[in-house]
């Protein structure tokens, strides 16, 4: 194999991951269902490593620009990086985010761990102003599900700059749009059950860090707490990852194009597109108006997942829990690959009605 470092992203997804190119090889990483490997051997038990993590961790370590940790899930890669903030220390996080993100951080606040300081992240300078003895800085862009988006680069250099580990939920983004290591960033989560995936079947985390040293302190949670992914899960989301370069082409044009014909849609007070990504908001007059347009569609899947090949829509507000600053008549769209003629007319038809 030629130098991977030279090879396009789009490349890598294709290409990372898999078993040497040797006569009779199969293509794919097996899944290994093992709980121990003989003794003597790199591995030994499988709460501390399978070859079916490994091969899905070697592609999104080299997508990403760093060393990669697999998890059960995304809140299991979430709790794994909150877990770095030192017993007292401070953490700037964003006043929208995803909600359950947003929920482990309050409960760890409210628990006396740490202290939770709430910015607007689309706002560099309050997050900048927030950071002094801050220990870590919370960063997911674009945000769930208000659609803000950071300035990465100048909010890690700022963090380093106070002496605070900058982390990214890159899940919105997917490492083919965003990858906050290039930009300075310490760490990248995702939900990789999202785009990674890509087709709604598992549920699955990631972690990626350029730094040895937070690696191995992730890496050694992982074990301690065991939010280990399952051998098939990381099968399958190697396999999605294979193709995400040409899902997330399709899915991006059609949120473009979305965002074109909705904007003058009966009812649609505004439509909310960072400009990138395949998540898509849009706001009407209230909840009822919203409930009507996620009751009457026929295509789009009322949802609360998103990042998969199928279209879904979810009134965020539903949630309890959900932030109240997030407008109640707000509907997340989660666009898919579907044709965009489709998309469109359901959801106009819906909005019409
Ligand atoms: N981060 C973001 C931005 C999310 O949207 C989600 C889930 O929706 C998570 C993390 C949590 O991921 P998981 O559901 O895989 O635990």
């Amino acid at each position: 194999m030629s130098d991977r470092a030279a090879l396009r992203p789009e490349t890598v997804t294709v290409s990372a991951g898999r078993p040497a190119h040797v006569p009779g090889a199969p293509f794919n990483e097996p899944v290994t269902f093992a709980s121990a490997f003989v003794a003597g051997g790199e591995l030994e038990y499988a709460r501390y490593g399978n070859p079916s993590w490994t091969a899905l961790e070697e592609a999104l370590g080299a997508l990403e620009g760093g060393e990669c940790i697999s998890f059960a899930s995304g809140m299991a890669a979430v709790s794994a990086v909150a877990a770095l903030v030192p017993h007292g220390g401070a953490v700037v996080v964003p006043q929208h985010a995803y909600q359950h993100t947003l929920m482990l951080l309050d409960t760890g606040a409210a628990e006396g761990r740490f202290e939770v300081r709430r910015v607007d992240i689309a706002d560099a300078a309050a997050v900048e102003a927030a950071m002094p003895g801050a220990a870590m800085v919370w960063i997911e862009s674009p945000t769930n599900p208000a659609l803000e988006v950071a300035d990465i680069a100048r909010l890690a250099a700022a963090a380093r700059a106070a002496g605070a580990l900058s982390v990214v939920d890159s899940t919105f983004a997917s490492p083919l749009v965003q990858r906050p290591l290039e930009d300075g960033a310490d760490v990248v989560v995702h939900s990789a059950t999202k785009l990674i995936a890509g087709h709604s079947d598992i549920v699955l985390g990631a972690v990626a860090t350029g730094s040895a040293d937070l690696a191995e302190r992730i890496r050694q949670h992982r074990g301690l707490h065991g939010a280990i992914p399952g051998p098939m899960e990381a099968f399958m989301a190697l396999r999605g990852l294979r193709t995400l370069s040409v899902r997330l082409e399709r899915a991006q044009a059609n949120a473009r194009e979305l965002t074109r014909r909705l904007s003058d849609a009966p009812g649609v007070v505004e439509v909310r597109d960072p400009g990138f990504g395949t998540v898509l908001a849009i706001v009407l007059a209230d909840a009822a108006a919203a409930d009507r347009v996620v009751e009457r569609v026929r295509l789009w899947i009322p949802a609360t997942s998103l990042g998969g090949v199928e279209s879904t829509l979810e009134r965020r507000r539903r949630w309890a829990t959900e932030a109240p600053t997030i407008p109640e008549g707000l509907i997340r769209l989660s666009v898919g690959i579907e044709h965009i003629d489709d998309l469109a007319d359901d959801l106009l038809r819906a909005l019409a009605a």
